[in-house]
């Protein structure tokens, strides 16, 4: 990737306390203290977690408190480059409304749906390109719905696909039913 990339700090709290983002200094021991406000933290270890995000144990040089700090990357998301040739910025908003839709009255959870939009976001932002075909796009939306929903995934499929018609939608439910 070419972009340049930019960096947020989240400290990491037990239950007790409310999460909250910090930005982060370019000096790493920059960072104000979350408890005081006041002082600087130094920081005593870092690590790297599960997702490698880097975390780094603080401490806060005025007050003594500790705290621990999450970085990971915040990434660009690509134009979306539609057959039309025009150009739109991705809309996660958007992608969430025209999933709701699919899966209107379906036993699919709403938090499958923001996890599959969720999902769909962070693989664009790990194609690390500037623009992406809006077909790919389709094609990982359609690739989720189908492990999600069939019937949601058949109200898609009609439109994406164009099943404009009795023969073409029985061909493709067809297909469904043999891999199922
Ligand atoms: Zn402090």
């Amino acid at each position: 990737m070419t972009e340049k990339g930019s960096f947020y700090s989240e400290p990491v709290f037990g239950e007790q306390n409310p999460p909250f983002f910090i930005l982060e200094d370019e000096t790493r021991g920059a960072m104000n203290c979350p408890f005081c406000g006041d002082g600087k933290t130094r920081v005593l270890d870092t690590g790297k977690s599960d997702q490698n995000d880097v975390q780094r144990r603080r401490e806060c040089t005025c007050c003594g408190k500790r705290f621990n700090t999450m970085e990971r990357p915040i990434l660009g998301i690509p134009m979306i480059v539609k057959s039309d040739n025009s150009r739109q910025e991705f809309n996660r908003e958007k992608l969430l409304r025209g999933l709701r839709i699919a899966c209107a009255k379906r036993p699919v959870p709403a938090e499958k749906i923001e996890q599959l939009a969720d999902d769909i976001e962070r693989e664009l932002q790990m194609e690390g390109k500037r623009e992406i075909s809006s077909r790919i796009i389709g094609d990982k939306v359609i690739a989720g719905l189908k492990s999600l929903d069939q019937i949601a995934y058949v109200r898609f499929a009609i439109v994406y696909l164009q099943l404009d018609d009795l023969l073409s939608l029985r061909k493709e439910i067809d297909r469904l039913l043999s891999e199922s």
